[in-house]
């Protein structure tokens, strides 16, 4: 513990004003406390744009679909003008549902859970928990990490091909590693589920705060991504896809705004008609600022343009990429060489030190805020670390002592947004 200690030993203790807490900060004698908070991965901070936006609105905010009165009537207006903007952003075909919901998380377990009977799903052990978890027992074939992309379509191909028997089948997988920030191959992995009659869902968490995503150009049938990682704070997500399983399966959530007629039968019991809408699985009053949120996010980085965004988050990747090569004790994990395309995340592990006690030591005397741990993708993180034990919480790090072999890594994640 003597790094970690030594970390703190550096840091005064000071209570955070707005949650009376006591945080450790940096010390920092004369000049300016900055922080630098190199975690975009976990939740990007919210665009300026985003806030401005949000505090216009809300001094009139009100409840969607149930009010006649003005702030109601303007509410519900602004709520499905944002519906068309994000789909505007997703490039959704003219047929497709796009559902809101409260995350990434939530849109893949709805989408679990409106599966045709049967669907048997593939996905990559390389996923996220959110995109490897959702799915229901048995129906599951998880797939062997690729070391390239064309093995990951490979893999996907001779998958699907052997399935048996013919059924409803769903392919999931990311478009950018929450891990290694590689892109992996969309469109060539949507071709292959579409021609042995599977659909395609794209957990698009990591790419759609750094690539345009277009659900049409890239042919995947649904996207799932959270407005948190991309530019707008308020825990509110999105799927957008494919209308005729969402149409035809028991809402995701019973209850106000998923039904359109409830009524008492003769015998007691209760007949319901749902909304064929994305209405359907939202039921409840929903996150409105969240979404307005997430609509005026959409906004800010198209008027950016994301030619220009990708342009200079590369530029910093590179840039990030050349200092972390001239330290020869850290190693930059990568499943499909260090070459390969990335968005602004990179893991990396560095020899002599346990990650969590660098990642402590670099908030601490470096005012650096970055990720250390497993990234919510275990079997991944293991792959890349060559098969190291079970870890310890969810997505925390697990127990080593200092000067060990790491068993955990440490992220930095950026965008060009803010
Ligand atoms: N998928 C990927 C690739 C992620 O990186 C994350 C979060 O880190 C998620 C899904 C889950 O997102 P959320 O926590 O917003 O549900």
């Amino acid at each position: 513990m003597s790094v970690l200690n030594s970390a703190v030993e550096q840091t005064i203790c000071a209570p955070l004003p707005v949650l009376g807490r006591d945080v450790l900060v940096p010390l920092v004698t004369g000049g300016e406390v900055t922080y630098a908070a190199l975690d975009y991965a976990a939740s990007a901070p919210a665009l300026q744009r985003v806030w401005d936006d949000v505090a216009g609105y809300a001094p009139y905010y009100g409840s969607v679909h149930r009010g006649a009165g003005y702030l109601s009537q303007l509410s519900t207006d602004l709520f499905e003008q944002s519906r068309t903007t994000v789909a505007e952003f997703l490039g959704c075909r003219p047929d497709d549902q796009l559902v809101f919901t409260r995350s990434t998380t939530d849109s893949l377990n709805l989408l679990a859970a409106v599966l045709p009977p049967g669907t048997r799903v593939f996905v990559f052990e390389t996923e996220h928990h959110a995109s490897l978890l959702p799915w229901r027992d048995g129906e599951v074939t998880y797939l062997n990490a690729p070391r390239t992309p064309r093995e990951a379509v490979d893999t996907l191909e001779r998958a699907l091909a052997d399935r048996a028997p013919y059924g409803p089948a769903l392919v999931c997988v990311t478009g950018a590693s929450n891990v290694t920030g590689e892109l992996w191959p969309v469109r060539e992995l949507a071709a292959a589920a579409h021609a042995h009659g599977a659909r395609i869902v794209l957990d698009a968490a990591q790419l759609a705060p750094h690539h345009p995503v277009d659900i049409a150009g890239l042919d995947v049938d649904y996207v799932a991504f959270s407005g948190h990682k991309l530019y707008a704070p308020f825990g509110a997500g999105v799927l957008a896809g494919r209308a005729d399983w969402l149409q035809a399966a028991e809402p995701y959530l019973a209850g106000g705004g998923a039904s359109r007629r409830v009524a008492r039968r003769a015998d007691g019991a209760v007949d319901v008609e749902w909304h064929s809408t994305a209405a359907r699985h939202e039921a409840g009053s929903p996150n409105v600022i969240g979404v307005y949120a997430i609509a005026s996010a959409c906004r800010a980085l198209t008027e950016a343009g994301f030619g220009a965004l990708v342009a200079r988050e590369q530029a910093l990747v590179s840039r990030v990429l050349s200092g972390l090569a001239e330290i020869p004790q850290v190693k930059v994990l990568s499943l499909f060489g260090e070459q390969a395309p990335r968005v602004g995340v990179i893991s990396f592990v560095v020899e002599g030190w346990n990650s969590s006690h660098f990642a402590a030591a670099l908030s601490a005397e470096y005012g650096i805020g970055v990720r250390d741990g497993l990234f919510c993708a275990h079997p991944l993180v293991r792959t890349l670390l060559g098969g190291e034990p079970d870890a310890v919480g969810e997505c925390g790090a697990p127990e080593a002592e200092p000067g060990e072999r790491s068993l955990n890594a440490i992220r930095v994640s950026f965008g060009a947004g803010t």
